[in-house]
């Protein structure tokens, strides 16, 4: 049993669309037991999006115009993939009906002026639940025995809208039900990623680039033999290859090491797709549809023992903020009282960092969240600034965070030295750097301006120096 996921690239206009039936086809030849997952074409959640937010700002002619430019692109993809007129009229009634439905939604959001985050499930939703049949039809015309299958029937989840949760137990039992009696008899279900609903039906969706984490989902209910991520590059890459030429695909991750990368801006992966697979032991596999036969990686339990750096990833668009004062020092509270006000105004820390003079605290949070950070740390700290504990709140913007990420580092002696002197050697400066007791991710903050540099010197240190063992690389 498979579960294979294709991303909006892979279903993203005819041509793509007839490669991922070819890749579906010849998977199918070799395993009977097959799920598929798809996300809606690409650029189409987008669409969606932006012109639902456009009328409750006001604007009807975003969703009006949305309406026929979603239409043409699907249809025009039937004309070649579907080879039935019969079929394709009916799948075009239903993206009619789907369009139709979007554009009175969308009609309501610009009459009451507002749009609520369970409106824009039912919104962004919608790219999936026409891909998904169109897939499936195309299938058809190939000759696989396949029918589309709308999530909101199987994927349960709690009512966080915008970023729902799904339950776990009453899912597996739905896919015991339902989704498994169609694979039994042979036909290759093609499910809508992204989107589940609650124990009473109202629709959710699982985040922005949700669907690998459904596919993981139903793989793990199906106790499939592997996960499948089918995407438009070689797997996952030593370091960005735009950045790096000689970066290559590495055959092997653990499950840990993927998700540092996942989370340290690698966006291979969806951050939470591996925590199924994790619980149940599956291997995750990435693939890229345009190249079948070419490079993949597969994420597994197992750390790989050669290697001590796997991967070097980069998030940018950051700002480190400091907190900076001698009086802080010994004093009990500062740190959690920073955080709490940052939580407050609900930005994301991505890397904290505090050395044990105690005289600064810093911290990495996204660029277009840190005005209201330090605004909320100079509310917070009002006091302790007018009697000078604490000297200032010092925003670094335009900064980086290179993430080094390998297991292997673990207990090794040395690495930070051979990291340093990479950098030192190039002129590199390192802000604020940070390793977690795991041992398998250590991140430094640099500047805009030094990242690329940064990133390439650190990967010749590591991955093209004959002294040191490299991963397995393909
Ligand atoms: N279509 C959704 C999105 O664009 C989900 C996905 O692609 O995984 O976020
Ligand atoms: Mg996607």
């Amino acid at each position: 049993m498979l579960t294979l996921k294709f991303g909006g690239t892979s279903v993203g206009n005819a041509d793509a669309i007839a490669q991922t039936v070819s890749v579906i086809a010849a998977t199918k030849a070799q395993d009977q037991n097959i799920a598929v997952v798809t996300s809606a074409m690409s650029g189409v959640t987008d669409l969606l999006v932006n012109s639902a937010r456009a009328a409750a700002a006001g604007q009807r002619q975003p969703f009006l115009d949305a309406r026929d430019i979603l239409h043409d692109k699907h249809l025009e993809a039937a004309r070649t993939l579907i080879g039935s007129e019969e079929e394709r009229s009916v799948y075009g009634q239903h993206v009619t009906k789907q369009l139709d439905f979007f554009a009175r939604l969308c009609s309501s959001i610009n009459v009451l002026g507002e749009l609520t985050p369970r409106g824009l499930d039912v919104v962004s939703g919608l790219g999936e639940r026409m891909s998904a049949p169109l897939l499936a039809a195309a299938l058809r015309s190939r000759g696989v025995n396949s029918a589309w299958l709308d999530a909101a029937e199987i994927m349960v989840t709690d009512d966080n809208f915008g970023e729902a949760a799904p339950l776990l137990i009453p899912t597996c039992d739905r896919v015991q039900n339902r989704l498994k009696p169609m694979i039994e008899q042979g036909v290759t279900p093609v499910i809508t990623g992204f989107v589940g609903a609650t124990e009473s039906g109202i629709p959710t969706t699982l985040g922005r680039g949700g669907s690998d984490f459904s596919a993981a989902i139903l793989g793990s209910c199906l106790s499939a033999d592997e996960i499948q991520i089918w995407t438009d590059v070689n797997g996952i890459l030593s370091a960005d290859p735009r950045i790096v030429p000689q970066a290559r695909t590495l055959k092997q991750l653990s499950y840990n090491e993927a998700a540092e990368l996942a989370y340290f801006g690698a966006k291979v992966l969806h951050p939470k797709t591996l925590l199924p697979a994790i619980e149940r032991g599956i291997p995750v596999r990435i693939l890229n549809t345009f190249n079948p036969d070419g490079p993949s990686t597969v994420i597994t339990r197992e750390p790989q023992k050669n290697g001590l750096v796997k991967a070097i990833s980069a998030i940018r668009d950051l700002t480190l903020m400091n907190v900076e004062g001698r009086g802080m020092m010994g004093v009990p509270g500062i740190a959690a009282r920073t955080f709490r006000a940052v939580a407050d105004v609900k930005a994301n820390v991505l890397m904290i960092s505090q050395a044990s003079s105690e005289q600064s605290i810093c911290f990495v949070v996204r660029r277009h969240r840190s005005d209201d950070v330090q605004m909320a740390l100079e509310t917070e700290f009002e006091r302790e600034l007018t009697l000078r504990y604490i000297d200032r709140i010092h925003p670094v913007h335009n900064v980086v965070i290179v993430a080094v990420v390998g297991s292997g580092m673990r207990g090794t002696p040395g690495i930070a030295g051979r990291l340093f002197r990479s950098l030192g050697n190039a002129g590199v400066n390192v802000i604020a750097l940070a390793q977690g007791s795991s041992e398998s991710n250590i991140s430094l903050v640099v500047d805009r301006a030094d990242f690329e540099k940064a990133v390439q010197v650190i990967h010749r240190a590591f991955f093209q120096s004959r002294s040191v063992p490299t991963p397995q690389l393909v």
